[in-house]
């Protein structure tokens, strides 16, 4: 079995927009709504000379507003179930929301490895959310921008001392 990551987080984040980058193909819909990745996706991805299996969560209620749909929990449980260690994904620029705090308790719960990733970090807009992340208590953010691939070399940092 090769070594499973699973990227949880609320909806919008950019987990697909990471999954995809990872894949290096265009195998998860990134949208501007929320609620777009209908299914969970899994994909063989490479980071530098890492490989490993990859899995894009999103439950089919996504664009439910206010609490964590049951859809959403089920699938995160399950895709946390096969993962070896999970990318927990927060929006730097939007600022903490309940339900990232829901999912951060779900990554805490875990009991698995877990890298922060305090997605949309470009042009460093993102710092002051990397703050705000550093207390869900879940490490040290490692700022990333998915969407421009910036922060791949610190993700490859702290992925190989998992693997
Ligand atoms: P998901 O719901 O967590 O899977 O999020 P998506 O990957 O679908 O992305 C949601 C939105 O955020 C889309 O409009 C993306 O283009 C945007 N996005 C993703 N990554 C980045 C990033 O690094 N920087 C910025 N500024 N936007 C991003
Ligand atoms: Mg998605």
């Amino acid at each position: 079995m090769p070594f499973t990551i699973a990227i949880i987080g609320r909806p919008n984040v950019g987990k697909s927009t990471l999954f995809n980058r990872l894949v290096g193909q265009k195998l998860a819909l990134v949208d501007d709504l929320p609620g777009v990745t209908r299914d969970r996706r899994e994909g063989g991805a490479r980071l530098g000379d890492l490989e490993f299996t990859i899995i894009d969560t999103a439950g089919l209620d996504e664009g439910a507003k206010g609490s964590l749909t049951a859809r959403m929990q089920e699938q995160t449980e399950t895709a946390i179930a096969q993962a070896d260690a999970l990318f927990f994904v927060v929006d730097a620029r939007a600022g903490l929301t309940p339900n990232d705090r829901a999912f951060a308790d779900f990554a805490r719960r875990a009991n698995k490895p877990v890298l922060l990733v305090a997605n949309k970090s470009e042009g460093k807009h993102g710092d002051a959310g990397a703050m705000e992340a550093f207390a869900l208590g879940l490490g040290d953010p490692i700022q990333i921008s998915a969407e421009h691939g910036e922060g791949m070399g610190e993700l490859y940092d702290a992925l190989a001392r998992l693997m």
